[in-house]
């Protein structure tokens, strides 16, 4: 017998066509909340508009300001105008940056928060906060920030660009790899995270192939869906860390890099991580689960290294120390050696070796 803990995210998730029109108005009145602020990002303010206008007076406007990974700034603009509208709740339309900027105000105000995301990041499913302060990205988890709503519309995600989903596609499955084999892994936990990648595994080449397809779009909004849940009951390892530090110091685009480091943080955990690799390789239906994952984002013209993704050489040592010097679980042991191995490998961007 295993012994685990699991416990649940107390949400509500709203999935169909039209949903966040049709639906955002009932949850808004479920939470008998009055006036909400629609947050959304520059991009997305078209949308949040759409929104809005469903909402009608139930709407204390719109707030377009979202920016990528939170800047301490933009929160507290933010906070402010919550406060001067008299707002006792968000809408926060976009993908991870906006429903990022609904959390930082969720954690500062306490006020109540429904997600109706347009990427696959899954952040809407994770009681994960995050900010950026002078150049550096602080993260926390706090049950406050846990959309009590989440509203999954497929058409929002029609006009995703082929290359932005298939990233933001590998960003998921990023979370549901390193939930199988987190230290707080649980049976229910590992069943969504495998589902997840098998119901993304099979709607990405779908979308890619027609983009406009409702149901491909639907089957990827799902699968974000069960593998940000796997993200958000476990302790995330080195995949994400790598990233964090990626991302965070040195400014490369979240859902890219995931998709260029995943294969290769795989490859080196893969004999410390049997049962996760076995999980992979039935989701994926292979058994090379490091070359699968890089082939998802094959001939989508998605950059494949992170010399693509503009990082410089010099750099590959530095986020590797910088990597290697922070404490956090991960199945096999990291060391200095293995971590500069895996970003090397990163940085090339060829097929994934077998003997990290
Ligand atoms: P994003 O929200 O920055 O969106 C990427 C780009 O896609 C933006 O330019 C946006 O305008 C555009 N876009 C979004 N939806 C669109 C649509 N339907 N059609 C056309 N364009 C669209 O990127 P993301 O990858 O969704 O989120 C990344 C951020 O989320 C990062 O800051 C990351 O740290 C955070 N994140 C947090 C968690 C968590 O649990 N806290 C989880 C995952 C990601």
């Amino acid at each position: 017998m295993r012994e685990f803990v699991y416990e649940a995210q107390p949400m509500r998730v709203v999935l169909r066509p039209g949903a966040s029109v049709t639906a955002v108005p009932g949850e808004v009145e479920r939470l008998r909340l009055r006036r909400v602020l629609v947050i959304s990002g520059p991009r997305g303010a078209e949308t949040a508009r759409a929104v809005a206008d469903a909402l009608g007076d139930a709407c204390a406007g719109v707030h377009a300001e979202a920016r990528m990974h939170v800047p301490a700034e933009t929160a507290d603009r933010a906070v402010e105008v919550v406060r001067a509208a008299g707002a006792d709740g968000c809408v926060a339309v976009g993908g991870g940056s906006a429903i990022g900027l609904g959390k930082a105000i969720a954690l500062r105000t306490g006020l109540p928060l429904i997600a109706v995301p347009s990427t696959y990041s899954g952040s809407e499913m994770t009681p994960v906060w995050g900010l950026t302060e002078h150049g550096a990205k602080r993260t926390g988890r706090d049950p406050s920030v846990l959309p009590r709503s989440v509203v999954y519309d497929p058409e929002l995600t029609l006009s995703l660009p082929v290359d932005l989903s298939v990233t933001s596609g590998v960003n998921a499955l990023a979370h549901a790899a390193e939930a199988l084999y987190a230290p707080d892994a649980s049976p229910p936990v590992s069943l969504m995270a495998e589902e997840g990648v098998r119901v993304m595994a099979g709607a990405l080449p779908a979308l890619t192939a027609a983009p406009r397809d409702l149901d491909a779009r639907g089957r990827a909004l799902y699968g974000a869906w069960l593998c940000g849940a796997a993200l958000g009951a476990t302790t995330m390892g080195l995949h994400h860390k790598l990233c964090h530090v990626l991302g965070g110091t040195f400014g490369l685009p979240h859902a890219e890099t995931h998709t260029v480091v995943l294969p290769y943080a795989l490859a080196y955990n893969a004999p410390a991580a049997p049962e996760a690799m076995a999980a992979l390789g039935r989701a994926l239906d292979t058994s090379d689960v490091p070359g699968a994952v890089r082939d998802l984002a094959g001939g989508t013209g998605v950059p494949r290294s992170l010399a693509a993704l503009g990082l410089a050489e010099a750099d590959v040592a530095v986020a590797a120390r910088l990597a290697a010097e922070q404490a956090y679980p991960n199945p096999r042991k990291v060391t200095a050696e293995g971590v500069l191995a895996v970003l090397e490998a990163a940085y090339a961007g060829g097929r994934p070796r077998t003997d990290f």
